[in-house]
């Protein structure tokens, strides 16, 4: 029977074990302790285990609820009587404000929150500052997105990474809408900027294999005539095409004069020059090389020399370090902006 015990200890010695018809040390929670003064040691272990079991449980609660008043205290969403939780008097236990944050928040941002925790609790265990996303207005949490993951990446409600808060805030910057009634073509189009573009007539998007775009086509050979475009808009799209400066060369084209290209890609900005090797096609060798599988380069400062050879201007857009941080966006990106000269 005493294999089936919970609480066995780790050490048994052997005369205990070969001594198993001997009577139970009194706390009858060791079965190895059979002699008086293993009696006495045993029950002191016990106790220490004891409180070392109540020492776990305690700290396991304590995250619990660091977490919980991380994902659920810095919702901005108002609460269903209009008001908002930072409002709620300081007199409210932290209970209350708990059960108050649950009851009040968005669906969607506490499905994300939750979802996130499961996938990587750690992201929580220090809490998190809130932060402002400019496409959704969430001020809350962010989570965590990619592979390995990148902490305070995704907007919770939205669904938004970095690129696509800064190409908005870009967008939105002097507090007019530059996109606004603009004739746009949108590649690998993204849930989040594209819900906030949708209300365009003239939005359209684009993609090889993703389904319920516009236009299903080869970036690198589009059928759109010259000059349809005012915008253009890739996302992370041209580290994944071979010949990239043949796709360039199509922004250029599709684009009227005065059109602008909003560009974001991996780069490494400690490079002056891109690292590509079009010899390396495995995927596991393309992950170590250029961070992806399905990556062909890794591209350096030269990204702008090869968007002006293809008959851009360029120029780059990024925030002051402060509204990085209230933004949640990265430290070391920034937003192309490619414009084909008038
Ligand atoms: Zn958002």
């Amino acid at each position: 029977m005493g294999g089936l015990f919970i609480a066995a200890p780790a050490k048994v010695n052997a005369e205990a074990t070969a001594s198993s018809a001997a009577p139970a040390c009194g706390t009858g929670l060791y079965p190895g302790c059979i002699t008086g003064e293993g009696t006495a040691t045993g029950a002191a272990a016990g106790k220490d285990r004891f409180i070392d079991s109540v020492r776990q449980v305690s700290a396991y609660f304590q995250h619990v609820r660091r977490v919980a008043l991380t994902i659920f205290m810095p919702m901005s969403e108002p609460a269903p009587g209009g008001f908002w939780l930072h409002d709620q008097p300081h007199s409210a236990t932290t209970i209350e404000r708990g059960v108050v944050g649950m009851a009040s928040s968005n669906w969607t941002i506490r499905r994300r929150l939750l979802s996130a925790w499961f996938r990587d609790r750690h992201q929580f265990s220090h809490g998190r500052l809130p932060r402002l996303c400019p496409i959704c207005n969430h001020d809350g949490v962010m989570v965590s997105v990619g592979h390995p993951a990148r902490w305070d990446a995704r907007c919770a409600q939205c669904g938004s990474r970095e690129r696509h808060r800064l190409l908005w805030l870009w967008a939105t910057e002097g507090g007019v809408n530059r996109l606004d009634g603009k004739r746009i073509l949108h590649f690998a189009p993204e849930k989040s900027l594209r819900r906030a573009l949708q209300g365009n007539p003239h939005y359209e998007t684009a993609d090889l294999h993703q389904r319920g775009v516009t236009h299903s086509v080869d970036i690198t050979c589009l059928p759109m005539a010259n000059q349809t475009y005012d915008v253009v808009i890739a996302n992370h799209v041209l580290e994944h095409i071979d010949d990239d400066r043949l796709a360039m060369q199509e922004m250029v084209r599709v684009l009227v004069p005065g059109g602008i290209a909003l560009l974001t890609v991996p780069l490494n900005p400690t490079r002056a020059e891109t690292y590509e090797d079009p010899s390396i096609t495995d995927p596991v060798e393309r992950e170590a090389h250029f961070n992806a599988p399905d990556h062909r380069r890794f591209y350096g400062l030269d990204f702008a020399d090869r968007l002006r050879q293809a008959g851009f201007e360029v120029d780059t857009f990024r925030m002051t370090p402060p509204l990085e941080v209230t933004y949640g966006l990265l430290p070391m990106e920034w937003l192309y902006i490619a414009t084909r000269p008038v």
